[in-house]
């Protein structure tokens, strides 16, 4: 041969090389071998020169065509295949092309390794996995492995069903091939953190499924770790919760927005207000939130009729909307009363200017039931931070200027501070500090009916204060300022005690109830209810599903992270955990499936309009449907007329609890009623 073959005589490169090595000419005739080819036949590396390889190590008469050598023969380039001789051995073969200077083909150089083991240890694993994958297969589930960032490994018929191609088709291909190149990028995004951080994340993806439809897949990512904590490989799992989100997305519009106008809801707007609110604190900027009353609305209902007054109400929304800045927030809060958030209006001047810009744009003529009518409305309005930091209070002051504002000429007034308010919740604060110790609290029991059977299944513990020299303040007023200053974990603690002491005593008597508690958002930031729940069961020796706890949305959504835990605790014990007023916050159903959450209670105020508001009804109906759904029970509360008791049992409510079986009472009388 005339290519010189010095360097593979060295005994460093050809030991370096792993398996067998052979330089063959183009006949496959064996010009050079290193010491394991020859030891693979028994022989010295020295004897095989000149022999063909085929029958050397296949013990063939003639070159298999299989071989990959015949491609390189052929094309002159790098190949490689397996091939398995006479003896069911598998070899993986490679072939490196070896030209002259001048560039020409003169041989090959082989690189040959046994995979025997390795294949036959593959075939008992994919047997292994076959009945794993039978399990994945089975599953509605869409799972599939990634290798890296941006490459699939294997797929289940799920997902490759999501994906409309077959799962050969899938596996071990780059997320560019199946997605969409903006879908691929979102999923290479999430998948970059997990390979980044080895931490499981969950993502909302929309994707194209098969038939070309947008569908929200919620994809959880979890990574395997090698012994080194490096991710190996990702396991992720698909749902398509787009049904749900639909679902999710029309409570969220019920209960945001006002179905007359479009305009955010009164809920919506105290939302909005308190971030408003919060940005103001933090970029010391102010704002003002004025409150607008149209005249004389119920007189056009009642003479030109409803039709009529709708109309009236969508048109003032309009002119408002038309009226304010277009980073300014209207809202309709109520029948007759809308409400605007303007930020960055820093004077009374300058609030009152807008104000009259609205209250003149709103004048302007307008045709009802072919009339002219030229609608009337007052405003009062107030200014944050200054006048007060907090929606509720910020509403309260609007209001107050309101009603000055009627009696005004120019129909428009602005707060003008409310001391009396301001000094009763500042004493009521002062007097908070010593009822505890005074004795001042009291429990008031109110019974939860079974819908179908109509049977207490429960009590639920509202709390009350009697002031010594105010009489009975209620707690939607002293709640939050116990909250406010932080006195609330020791009154619910207190009220934990009480309650199950009250269990004791009537289980003494025979009488097997279940009662409640009201948990507030303080209590979950920390762990210490959790020992007080637990010693108290104890001391009074109470089986833990004698408790149940109830707590809102919102608080949850505050303390999310440390609340599922307490709420995972709450429930592995035993205890039921109910989510309160729902509807009124985010009702949001996503996280209500990962959260140790058993009864949603429906708020009061969608069961008192559900018999005359069609979109109340359609909420109620929204929310059991989608409970059940969840797996979890439904109570609907302030029930206060039989025929609201008859629709509940028609939309499949589960339990009850209102005015109409009992009002919270004091736990003596309970009791006699009982018997
Ligand atoms: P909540 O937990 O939503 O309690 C239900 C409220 O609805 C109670 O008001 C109850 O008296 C009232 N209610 C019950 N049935 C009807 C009905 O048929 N119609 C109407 N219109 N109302 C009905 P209450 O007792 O004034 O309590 C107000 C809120 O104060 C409670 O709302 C709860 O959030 C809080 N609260 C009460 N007790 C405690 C407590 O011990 N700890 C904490 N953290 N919060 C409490
Ligand atoms: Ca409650
Ligand atoms: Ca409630």
């Amino acid at each position: 041969m005339d290519f010189d073959l010095s360097p593979f005589q060295q005994s460093d490169l050809s030991d370096a090389v792993t398996g067998l090595m052979a330089v063959l000419d183009l006949e496959l005739r064996i010009q050079w071998a290193n010491r394991a080819a020859g030891e693979s036949v028994g022989e010295d590396p020295e004897n095989l020169l000149g022999r063909y390889c085929y029958q050397v190590w296949l013990g063939r008469d003639t070159p298999c065509e299989q071989c990959p050598v015949q491609s390189t023969i052929r094309t002159g380039m790098y190949h490689k295949g397996e091939v398995e001789s006479p003896d069911g051995k598998v070899f993986l073969i490679k072939n490196y092309p070896l030209r002259t200077p001048e560039g020409e083909l003169k041989g090959i150089t082989e690189v040959t390794l046994d995979i025997t083991e390795y294949r036959r240890a593959e075939v008992s694993l994919r047997r292994q996995s076959e009945k794993q994958a039978l399990l994945l297969e089975s599953v509605p589930t869409q799972i599939w492995y990634l290798t890296d960032v941006e490459t699939y490994g294997t797929v289940n018929q799920a997902r490759a069903d999501f994906c409309g191609l077959s799962r050969e088709v899938v596996e071990y291909k780059k997320l560019w091939y199946i997605l969409s190149e903006d879908e691929a990028w979102v999923c290479r995004d999430g998948n970059i953190l997990v390979f980044q951080s080895g931490e499981l994340i969950c993502t909302e993806e929309w994707l194209h499924n098969a038939s070309g439809e947008q569908r929200l897949v919620e994809i959880i990512k979890t990574p395997k770790l090698d012994a080194n904590g490096k991710v190996e490989y990702v396991v992720c799992s698909g749902s398509d919760i787009t049904e749900r989100k639909r679902a999710e997305e029309r409570v969220y519009s019920l209960t945001k927005f006002d179905n007359l106008t479009g305009l955010p809801n009164r809920e919506f707007f105290l939302e909005l207000l308190g971030q408003a609110v919060s940005r103001s604190k933090r970029f010391d900027e102010c704002g003002a939130v004025l409150l607008m009353n149209i005249e004389r609305l119920k007189s056009v209902n009642d003479t030109l009729g409803e039709q009529a007054g709708n109309e009236l109400i969508r048109e003032v929304g309009r002119r408002i909307w038309d009226t304010i800045r277009e980073q300014d927030t209207v809202a309709r809060v109520s029948g007759d009363e809308f409400m605007i958030l303007a930020e960055g209006i820093e004077t009374g001047e300058k609030a009152r200017r807008l104000g009259l810009r609205v209250l003149e744009r709103i004048g302007g003529e307008l045709e009802l039931s072919h009339r002219q009518f030229y609608p009337e409305a007052s405003i009062g309005f107030t200014l944050f931070p200054h006048g007060a930091s907090d929606p509720d209070s910020l509403i309260k002051q609007a209001d107050m200027a309101l009603s000055g504002a009627k009696k005004s000429a120019n129909r428009i007034q602005q707060f003008a501070g409310d001391e009396e308010g301001i000094s009763r919740e500042f004493h009521l604060e002062q007097d908070l500090k010593s009822a505890l110790a005074n004795e001042e609290f009291q429990l008031f029991y109110q019974p939860q009916i079974d819908l179908q059977s109509g049977k207490i299944v429960g009590l639920e513990a509202l709390i009350r204060w009697s002031h010594p020299q105010r009489g009975l303040v209620s707690p939607g007023e002293f709640i939050p300022l116990l909250e406010r200053s932080g006195m609330i974990a020791s009154v619910d603690a207190w009220v934990v005690r009480k309650v199950c002491e009250q269990l004791r005593s009537w289980r003494d008597e025979g009488f097997l109830v279940r009662a409640s508690v009201n948990l507030s958002a303080r209590d979950l930031g920390n762990d210490s209810i959790i020992g007080v729940i637990s010693s108290t069961l104890e001391e009074n020796r109470l089986p833990a599903d004698a408790l149940g706890v109830e707590l809102t949305e919102t608080e949850l959504m505050e303390n999310m992270d440390r609340a599922s835990g307490i709420l995972r605790t709450l429930s592995d014990w035993g205890i039921r955990v109910a989510l309160d007023d729902f509807g009124k916050g985010y009702s949001c159903l996503s996280y209500l499936q990962r959260l140790d959450i058993h009864v949603i209670k429906i708020d009061k105020e969608f069961v008192a309009g559900m018999l005359e508001n069609a979109d109340s009804l359609t909420l109620v109906q929204t929310i059991i449907a989608m409970a059940h759904n969840l797996g979890k029970e439904v109570l609907a509360e302030g029930v206060e007329q039989r025929e609201q008791w008859q629709k509940l049992l028609e939309l499949g409510c589960d339990y009850g609890q209102g005015f109409l079986w009992g009002r919270p009472q004091p736990p003596d009388t309970l009791k006699v009623q009982e018997e």
